[in-house]
């Protein structure tokens, strides 16, 4: 798992706890979960329906707070950080694609991928020749003025994900990204995924059901009784 002693973990979980209680029972969903993701490794989440696997990507992106255990990101723990520092770091070093591309349907693919690096503070301009050069890259050049609604599935996909590295972030979390493609639709919006960590060496770590796209990932994991196990 280590790659270089001098290299550290982009996101490193370290003995994550998290429980929900539901009225008397309580549901033990992860315990003493580990996990490393390294710079330009893309590592699939493969493990049943309500196993954990979107807590767990809450949880290292910063959106949830464990119980117990530690997030570290670029080996800085998060626990006592405040609300204002864990945003900052969401903004910077975080990106997250979800099921449904869930774009702000009023605005434009360019305008999508403009608002992330404008809530950053970027100057107008420069976010709006950096999206152009994302949604370009991600094949979708010609469709910076659309909205969502005027997009194929696996393009406002494709806008979602332009979104998430639009402010160059260092890990990238996919929740079941392709889960509402049809296959040929759902193996492009993959390819995208794999050319972002090949060319910008994100960390990536992706929930999917997919089998034949988690084989061609560089690493494979699942959940076994709340905790993170190698595949293969
Ligand atoms: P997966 O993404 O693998 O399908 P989840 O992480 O969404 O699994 O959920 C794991 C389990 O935790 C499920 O049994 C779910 O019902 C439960 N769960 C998730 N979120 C909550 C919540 N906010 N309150 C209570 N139970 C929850
Ligand atoms: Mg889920």
């Amino acid at each position: 798992m280590e790659q270089g002693a001098e290299e550290v973990p982009v996101v490193y979980l370290h003995e994550i706890k998290r429980q929900y209680t539901q009225g008397e029972t309580k549901l033990v969903i992860l315990d003493g979960a580990k996990l490393a993701l390294w710079a330009g490794q893309s590592v699939a989440l493969v493990a049943p329906s309500g196993s954990g696997k979107s807590t767990l990507l809450h949880i290292a992106g910063l959106l949830e707070s464990p119980d117990e255990g530690e997030v570290y990101v670029g080996g800085t723990a998060t626990s006592g950080l405040s609300d204002v520092e864990r945003t900052q770091i969401r903004r910077t070093d975080i990106g997250f694609v979800y099921q449904s591309h869930r774009l702000l349907p009023e605005f434009t693919a360019r305008e999508n991928v403009m608002l992330p690096q404008m809530i950053r503070g970027l100057k107008r301009s420069e976010t709006i020749s950096r999206a152009r050069e994302i949604l370009g890259y991600l094949g979708l050049g010609d469709r910076v003025t659309h909205r969502p609604a005027e997009l194929s599935g696996g393009e406002q996909q494709r806008v979602a994900i332009a979104r998430a590295v639009a402010n160059a972030p260092r890990v990238l979390f996919a929740d079941e990204p392709t889960g509402n493609l049809d296959p040929h639709t759902a193996d492009h919006v993959f390819n995208a995924l794999m050319q972002l960590v090949k060319a910008t060496r994100v960390a990536m770590l992706i929930a999917t059901h997919n089998m034949a796209l988690a084989d061609r990932m560089d690493r494979r994991v699942s959940l076994e009784n709340g905790r993170v196990i190698e595949l293969d």
